[in-house]
């Protein structure tokens, strides 16, 4: 059996149970300050790579081939640092464009409240055109609250069409309940916009099964990513419903760990993102591990780099 503990400074010498993943939703930094108040040098970049390093070395280790970094901008996006990280543990590590009005637009610039969808869109299509700190952001998160959304979440959703039409890259969106993610079906459906370049991102969290089925049979990408010791059942039970309803061609599963949160000491406690390599897939059909893990990932996001 194999500890969790083990891993995460020694690297599994075996080479018979990796198999290549990719995890679609996880963190290595964010600061819960507010966008009225965040700014660079709130942290010591050194400080965050080696807390965070060893950690992506062990799931490295494992079989991890690519992170998609699914910290917003005015949240903690630092994509320098991101591209240090993923020279050091030799996993590829995507960035995003976006915003996060989730937690009631804590997290929202001013100028989110005052430009249209357009003007926002332009922003984000620069960015992933053009690059942030020389990186090109390679999806687009937003977070939006729970349903019935608020005028100034279907903004950000709307944005965030536009630039997936603009740019091809794919919509991951936190969201708060199974409300908004039908909400944001049905934006996309006037928009004219294909429901599989949108993932509705903590499904888990929504208790109604039937909604992740109804959405997944619209086309869009339903992920579970809360995956962490406690939480496995839980998890288990949102995978076998997809999967007896033969919807496993779009489900994805991730574990939203990592977090060194800036102004705590040591970052507060780092979440290692190992549980769903040890305690998750086990416990799953192995035939559903390529497509949860390495297909649905690349079908869901695209594979460029
Ligand atoms: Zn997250």
């Amino acid at each position: 059996m194999i500890r969790r503990r083990d891993l995460l400074f020694a690297p599994l010498t075996s080479q018979s149970a990796i198999r290549p993943s990719i995890l679609v939703h996880e963190h290595i930094m964010v600061d819960f300050v507010g966008a009225a108040t965040i700014q660079p040098g709130r942290y010591d970049p050194d400080e965050v790579a080696s807390l965070a390093l060893p950690h992506l070395k062990a799931i490295h280790a494992l079989g991890c081939r690519r992170l998609l970094e699914c910290t917003p901008n005015f949240l903690g996006r630092d994509p320098k640092l991101l591209t240090r990280l993923a020279r050091e543990s030799g996993i590829e590590i995507w960035t995003n464009t976006g915003l996060y009005g989730a937690a009631d637009f804590k997290f929202l610039p001013n100028y989110a409240q005052r430009e249209s969808a357009s003007e926002l869109a332009a922003r984000w299509i620069t960015e992933a055109r053009n690059g942030v700190d020389g990186v090109k952001p390679r999806f687009i998160k937003i977070g939006v609250n729970r349903g019935p959304l608020h005028p100034l979440d279907r903004k950000l959703m709307e944005a965030a069409v536009l630039t997936s039409r603009a740019t091809g890259l794919t919509i991951a969106s936190h969201t708060g309940d199974g409300a908004a993610a039908l909400d944001q079906l049905a934006i996309l459906k006037k928009m004219r916009h294909a429901p599989s370049k949108w993932v509705w991102v903590h499904a888990q969290n929504e208790a109604d099964l039937e909604i992740h089925a109804r959405i997944a049979k619209a086309g869009a990408w339903v992920e579970f990513d809360g995956i962490n010791p406690k939480s496995i059942e839980r998890h288990l039970e949102c995978v076998r419903f997809m999967a007896e309803h033969r919807l496993l061609n779009r489900t994805l599963i991730s574990q939203d760990a990592g977090w060194f949160h800036v102004g705590e000491p040591l970052g507060g406690s780092y979440q290692p993102y190992t549980s769903l390599y040890t305690d998750f897939l086990p416990r799953i059909n192995p035939d559903w591990r390529t497509p949860l893990l390495w297909t649905n990932p690349q079908l869901a996001f695209g594979t460029k780099k």
